[in-house]
């Protein structure tokens, strides 16, 4: 047989489908792999049903259906003040996923350099180099995970295509602050490149922190475009359903690379999603209050256990210290061990680097679950690690 894509040849299945398949063959309580355990709001998924019973089912347009593209816009006119044209700078696609492929693939050409930080999640890597980009890696480091200016500037040359970033952060549950955002203005202007921003956790923010979308900074607008997702603002994550905010000139950039992947997205779930993105301020409120409440629950559990913690000021992901409780293996071994002996499953933190020297001392948790399961998962992680004294 011949070579198939040297790319992809690098990498292995993703570390979610790999713990989640372990997470069911040992009955574990999955909280690897992220997704909320209950669906989102019935009266979405109403609309959803009743679309799919009365049409239109047929394709819809390549850019998606006028009422989502509508209420994308009225969305980030509400949240982020931006005056969007919701004819041009907004584009529909099969989740988030398909909108970073579609930006790496209409954006890049070969030998284009993209500055990427790390950690980071999985699909950005392989996306960039099957598009022939070059990463150039910015390591963020905990506790506080801050960008390390002199780094940041280093790795902007002539030769930048683009900075691809993502906040709320997964896996770290950084949120980039106002100055960190600047300095990445900063650099993206002075080299005159464009910023792609993964927001998908954008309503899933704690405390005092605010989500702030680099479109919105001086001399941002028409390079960037962001990205959103209604598996995470609608615990639908199954729907893959998607949408990207960019200036004119660069949506139908990307949408040119969207017309020849997918072409478009379920119509029925779009017609849903647009329903939805209108909902009351309390809905964003309650998502963000009832996932704060859930972190809380889930690492006071770990701390009692033992482990410290990482802050989480965004994202539905905690990581625990696995050396906090004198555990001296990988984070991998670790994550391995609580699926098959404690039953509880959840994701080595390595696995979200691609460069040399992965930080192997974290797991993360998924806390996007009901109470009662994060209470047996607790318990779990406690008579085990209780018995391994
Ligand atoms: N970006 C990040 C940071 C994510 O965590 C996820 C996870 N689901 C995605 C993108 C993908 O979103 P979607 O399911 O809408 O494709
Ligand atoms: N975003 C999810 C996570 O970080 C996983 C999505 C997927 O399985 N592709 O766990």
């Amino acid at each position: 047989m011949k070579n198939t894509s040297d790319v992809l040849a690098g990498f292995g299945t993703t570390i979610f489908e790999v713990m989640s398949k372990l997470a069911i063959e040992h009955k574990a309580i999955n909280l690897g792999q992220g997704f909320p355990d209950e669906d989102g709001p019935a009266d979405i998924r109403a609309v959803a049903a009743r679309t799919v019973e009365d049409g239109p089912n047929q394709y819809p347009p390549m850019m998606g259906v006028p009422e989502l593209r509508q209420a994308v816009a009225d969305h980030d006119a509400r949240f982020y003040g931006l005056s969007v044209d919701w004819q041009t700078d907004i584009l529909v696609t099969s989740g988030a996923t398909e909108s970073l492929a579609a930006s790496m693939l209409g954006l890049i050409n070969p030998g284009d350099e993209v500055v990427l930080f790390e950690p980071l999640y999985d699909c950005y890597l392989p996306m960039i180099k099957l598009a022939g980009g070059i990463p150039k890696f910015v390591r963020l480091d905990p506790p506080y995970w801050e960008i390390d200016e002199d780094k940041l500037r280093a790795a902007f040359s002539d030769k930048t295509k683009l900075i691809l970033m993502n906040s709320p952060m997964n896996p770290t549950g950084k949120v980039f602050s106002r100055e960190e955002l600047e300095l990445i203005a900063e650099l993206a202007i002075k080299h005159d490149t464009y910023a792609i921003c993964d927001e998908v956790y954008e309503h899933i923010i704690f405390g005092d922190k605010k989500h702030l979308s680099l479109l919105t900074l001086p001399g941002m607008g028409e390079r960037t475009a962001r990205i959103a997702s209604a598996g995470k603002t609608f615990s639908l994550t199954g729907w893959k359903v998607g949408y990207l905010t960019a200036p004119a000139d660069l949506t139908a950039r990307i949408a040119k690379a969207h017309q020849f992947l997918t072409f478009t997205t379920a119509p029925n779930l779009q017609k849903a999603v647009a329903y939805g993105l209108a909902k009351e301020d309390v809905f964003y409120d309650e998502l963000k209050n009832s996932m704060q409440a859930k972190r809380d629950r889930f690492r006071d559990g770990l701390q009692r256990i033992g482990f410290t913690t990482a802050d989480c000021d965004g994202t539905y992901f905690i990581n625990a210290d696995i050396s906090s409780i004198g555990f001296d293996g990988t984070d991998e071994e670790f994550c391995r061990l609580i699926t098959t002996e404690a039953g509880v499953a959840a994701v080595p933190f390595s696995a979200f680097y691609q460069s040399e020297g992965a930080r192997d001392n974290f797991a993360r948790f998924c806390f996007s679950k009901r109470d009662e399961v994060l209470d047996a998962a607790i318990e779990k992680l406690q008579d085990f690690f209780g018995k391994r004294g």
